[in-house]
């Protein structure tokens, strides 16, 4: 054993040396990443926990009675609550659902963007709105109501299963345009929104691409 201070080191290629984050973080800017976390992201426009929710549906975390189902938790049926036609996964639920369907429907006229014509999954959904020729305002308020879009149809889902409440689309829709306003406008400094012009998305983001 020496006498000296102990430190950490670690194995890089071929080379140890001293434990740096910035050579951490180096080292996995370069690895191949997974589609998903190139359009997934961690905004402060968002809730912690509203990040955490689209994270874990993504990648397959949130409990569908699919997800549920695989993890041999003894289930009555794996059947969509809302439809009851397909199996109840988290894309299903979310974008291909009849009901989540409509849900899109009415945020792409909120947002005047259109949406493909066959929607799959929510990375696809980020991902066609991503790529979109907006700005990064714009972007990063697409991926908000993404977000909210999802909470409020699982939040939704949880009601109808558990309290036997009948999801109502104009309900859902309005909850979703309040709640992302009231995110943007608690949480981000250098916007404003009125309520009025948030109703029709009239709203004059910043122009950088
Ligand atoms: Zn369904």
């Amino acid at each position: 054993m020496g006498q000296g201070v102990d430190k950490w080191l670690w194995q890089s290629g071929t080379v140890t040396e001293s434990f740096r984050v910035c050579d951490l973080r180096r080292e996995l800017d370069c690895m191949p990443t997974i589609p998903e976390t190139r359009v997934l992201k961690w905004i402060s426009w968002l809730p912690k926990k509203i990040n955490c929710f689209l994270w874990r549906v993504v990648l397959d975390g949130i409990p569908t009675r699919e997800a549920l189902a695989t993890r041999r938790v003894p289930i009555s049926s794996i059947r969509c609550v809302m439809c009851s036609r397909s199996v109840e996964s988290a894309d299903h639920l979310l974008i291909s659902c009849e009901f989540a369907h409509q849900v899109w429907v009415a945020i792409s006229q909120w947002i005047k963007v259109p949406m493909p014509r066959y929607m799959l999954s929510v990375i696809e959904t980020l991902e066609y709105l991503d790529n979109l020729q907006q700005t990064n305002q714009m972007k990063r308020a697409a991926y908000l109501i993404v977000a909210t879009a999802c909470w409020s149809i699982w939040l939704a889902r949880n009601q109808l299963i558990f309290k036997g409440t009948v999801p109502q689309l104009s309900k859902i829709v309005g909850e979703i345009k309040a709640l992302s306003f009231l995110w943007i406008n608690s949480r981000v400094e250098s916007i404003k929104l009125d309520w009025k012009e948030w109703k029709e998305f009239k709203v004059a983001w910043a122009s950088r691409l």
